[in-house]
């Protein structure tokens, strides 16, 4: 076995390598654990993959009549991250926190100003209709959004380019909807396993720890079997003696699954066979060893006879296959927040400069406070008198002591920011405060974590306690 499978035992997990717990989760209440594929079990490769869809798209586009010039755009990994809100209509691509607000904004790659950013979006109630924006929840979103962003400034410099924001945003995602659904991403993918996908030798061990303790594991993906079975052979298989082949790690392997209507759907589940061809076969029990396509979670509860809150569903699609779980099944919950490694590691490397923030933010609420009660004094005393003259010279020091610090705290957030993403900063905060993505981990994921191994540094029959909710009252009593 290789010695990069050891896990540590009684050793403290290392930080970016631990779980995150929301919600308390007993893992000896868990009786089946299941599994998606891309961006959970399989780690790709993201900067090479992700720039395989930006060419691929943009060769599409112009098979549709879109300038040769286009393809001159060059793509950067770093122009978008996940969480983010396109709005289709003008053009730009926000960021919102926790009350739906926008935090900060581009208008293609211009940063939008805090102006145009109140004029758009805060004078009248926004409503966040799907026609107007389109969410980025998934990794394989980013390269759109990118291409997108660009395809903006392309159309803006460019009068004889007739697009509305809104064609350029669909013909995109149409583009790279025809990638992945005419096997152009994928083909190559599959056939350069080593390119594109990053292999997790502590994978196999965890799942294989998992099974000894008595889990059901089943692999539950959109993904077809043809892919799948290139993925997963290359990811599991030879890996463990008492696996040969990456389904025996599983009891029910189901394809083509087509989350989220899973969830929410009885389409029946359809035998297949090692070619992909359909059995005929249209069946309610589910057997080990066979191969499933489509289906829904009701017969596949009845099959496992396992229910509910006893089932953990890991997966990376907030949306697909985290939120609409819970919705439908109140299966316990595992987001793969695959940033999240760099975000905590960034995060412990700049400790220093987050905590000297911490310290002006403090400062400058007292002195702020300190200010109003200085203009209030000055406007109790004589008018004119030496007494209030003195005061309102010690108010406006006040004053230009808080907007120093303001200007202190803006530079260092701008330090902070560009340790993690130079035009978003951290995907859960936004100076400080939670985002609508992190608010949607806390609210739907039970626990979320940056890989499937990291399980494997955890007891499988752990009990994942969530640290206290504190109200701003208590963290005001606790003196933070
Ligand atoms: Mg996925």
């Amino acid at each position: 076995m290789n010695a990069d499978v050891v896990f540590p035992q009684n050793a403290t997990v290392p930080m970016e390598r631990r779980i995150f717990v929301n919600r308390h989760l007993h893992m000896a209440n868990i009786s089946a654990i299941g599994f998606d594929m891309d961006y959970t079990i399989a780690r790709y490769r993201r900067q090479a993959v992700e720039r395989l869809a930006y060419d691929i798209t943009i060769n599409k586009l112009i098979q549709r009549g879109y300038p040769e010039e286009i393809r001159k755009i060059p793509y950067d990994p770093h122009f978008v991250i996940r969480g983010l809100i396109v709005d289709k209509q003008l053009g730009n691509i926000i960021k919102l926190d926790r009350h739906r607000e926008v935090c900060r904004g581009f208008h293609g790659s211009t940063k939008l100003k805090t102006n145009d950013i109140r004029n758009h979006y805060f004078k009248k109630k926004t409503l966040w209709e799907a026609t107007r924006f389109t969410r980025v929840d998934t990794l394989f979103s980013l390269p759109e959004v990118c291409l997108y962003a660009k395809l903006i400034d392309y159309s803006d410099a460019h009068a004889e380019f007739k697009k509305s924001y809104s064609d350029l945003f669909e013909d995109t995602r149409s583009c790279i909807d025809e990638a992945h659904a005419d096997d152009s991403l994928k083909s190559i993918v599959s056939s350069n396993l080593e390119t594109y996908l990053e292999r997790d030798l502590q994978l196999p061990e965890t799942l294989h720890r998992l099974r000894c303790a008595g889990k059901k594991l089943f692999l539950l993906t959109n993904s077809l079997l043809p892919y799948t079975e290139k993925v997963m052979t290359y990811l599991l298989n030879s890996f463990h003696a008492e696996y040969p082949s990456w389904r025996d790690y599983f009891d029910i392997v189901m394809v083509g699954a087509q989350k989220p209507s899973f969830f929410s759907h009885l389409e029946p589940f359809v035998e297949i066979d090692d070619n992909n061809q359909n059995l005929g076969n249209i069946v309610r029990v589910l057997e080990r060893g066979h191969l499933y396509q489509g289906g829904n979670f009701t017969d596949l509860e009845a099959t496992l006879g396992i229910h509910g809150e006893q089932i953990l569903y890991v997966g990376d699609h907030i949306y697909g296959d985290i939120l609409r779980t819970k919705k439908a099944g109140f299966w316990r919950t595992a987001l793969v927040v695959e940033e999240l490694e760099d975000d905590i590691r960034h995060t412990l490397t700049h400790a220093p400069v987050l905590s000297e923030l911490e310290t002006l933010a403090k400062e400058r609420r007292y002195l702020a406070t300190l200010a109003g009660w200085q203009t209030e004094e000055a406007n109790q005393q004589i008018p004119g008198s030496s007494a209030q003259i003195h005061t309102q010279i010690a108010a406006e020091e006040t004053r230009q002591q808080v907007k120093r610090l303001d200007e202190q705290m803006h530079r260092l957030g701008e330090v902070i920011d560009r340790t993690y993403n130079n035009r978003w900063g951290m995907i859960f905060k936004d100076k400080g405060h939670t985002t609508r993505f992190g608010e949607q981990v806390s609210n739907f994921a039970c626990v979320y974590t940056g890989r499937v191994s990291n399980f494997g540094f955890y007891d499988p029959q752990h009990e994942y306690w969530t640290p206290p909710d504190l109200m701003p009252h208590e963290q005001d009593i606790r003196g933070w």
